[in-house]
């Protein structure tokens, strides 16, 4: 099956303080239609300017990306006009936030902000569009969908908020979900929900979905297919049971260490902490960017960056260690 997007050598630079910064270096990865990709990483790994450059919302527009491509259903989009883009939007490219009241209009009901996006992308009387909306308010598994489109967002609970943002985001059947940490801000019952929807909408109507988390117990039940972003780059990718069963990058092994764990006694391991923080994107760096906080870097992870190393199965590692380079400093 040809992939529903294909974003290959992406590169994008913005405004920093000493010139233009490299933000995303060399980014390559696809998604196929009714697949679910998790993105992850620390908070400044690049997630969601991932999933900017992939719509085409970057501040500084188009002329922020520096190189390599983004192909949507066989379409470039990098070099798109804002008015070219427009025809993606919301239509087959859709994105869901963490916070739904950024993206709700506080001032509209549900209706209004419902029936206006149904009319424009999918050009139907606002009759139709109102039986739509309820229909799409119905599949979110909201109970009371006439009560619903009478709301105004700040009426509504956080879960039922995220719920009314993916039946908008649904409503006009994309082909691409880009979801930017959509469970982050809600308790766990109401996230468990939020994860049955996604699924669903990719089962159901074969849309493509890209999962932003930082959280990989979220990210492990979800996700067929996970890539593992670090200050701009990208360090791992690959099937998810073998991303987490057998990681690959010393990164994507720190990761999983530090997701909280339990004992058969109900107690809590101790928590583990990558050290360090993740580089600011505006100062030069040369060679493996993990190299400062990674415990198995050597010489030559400091003076080069690390090739991509196909680990078979689509699973792809950016680090030394897989091309068997000696370490050479008594580290195992
Ligand atoms: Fe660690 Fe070197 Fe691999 Fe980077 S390339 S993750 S520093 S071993």
């Amino acid at each position: 099956m040809e992939p529903i997007l294909q974003v290959s050598h992406l590169s994008v630079s913005l405004p920093g303080k000493n010139g233009p910064a490299p933000i995303l270096k060399d980014i390559s990865f696809s998604l196929k239609q009714g697949e679910i990709l998790g993105l992850v990483g620390e908070s400044g790994s690049g997630k969601s300017m991932t999933a900017f450059a992939v719509n085409q919302l970057l501040p500084g527009g188009g002329k922020s990306i520096t190189g390599g491509s983004v192909l949507f259903a066989g379409e470039e989009l990098t070099g798109k006009t804002e008015k070219q883009m427009q025809t993606f939007r919301g239509k087959d490219i859709a994105m869901i936030f963490q916070e739904p009241m950024t993206c709700l209009n506080p001032v509209f009901t549900v209706k209004r902000q419902m029936t206006d996006v149904i009319m424009i992308h999918e050009k139907r009387s606002r009759k139709e569009a109102e039986i739509q909306a309820a229909d799409m308010l119905k599949k979110v598994h909201i109970r009371d969908p006439e009560r619903t489109l009478s709301c105004y967002p700040y009426e509504l609970s956080g879960g039922m908020r995220q719920r009314v943002m993916i039946a908008i985001a649904l409503s006009c059947s994309p082909r691409l979900l880009i979801a930017d940490e959509p469970t982050t801000a809600l308790d766990v019952t109401v996230q468990a929900q939020i994860i049955f929807l996604l699924q669903e909408a990719c089962q159901e109507s074969g849309t493509g979905i890209i999962f932003i988390s930082h959280d990989l117990g979220v990210v492990s039940q979800l996700c067929s297919r996970i890539a593992v972003m670090y200050a701009g780059t990208m360090a791992e990718t690959g099937p998810a049971s073998e991303v987490l069963k057998a990681p690959g990058h010393p990164y994507t092994k720190a990761l999983l260490a530090a997701v909280p764990r339990f004992t058969s006694g109900g107690v809590r391991d101790r928590l583990y902490a990558i050290p360090g923080m993740v580089p600011d994107p505006s100062e030069i760096q040369r060679g493996c960017l993990f190299a400062p906080r990674c415990p198995h870097a050597m010489d030559i992870c400091r003076t080069e960056h690390p090739p991509i190393q196909n680990l078979g199965n689509q699973h792809q590692v950016s680090c030394f260690l897989e091309k068997g380079v000696s370490r050479g400093d008594g580290i195992s």
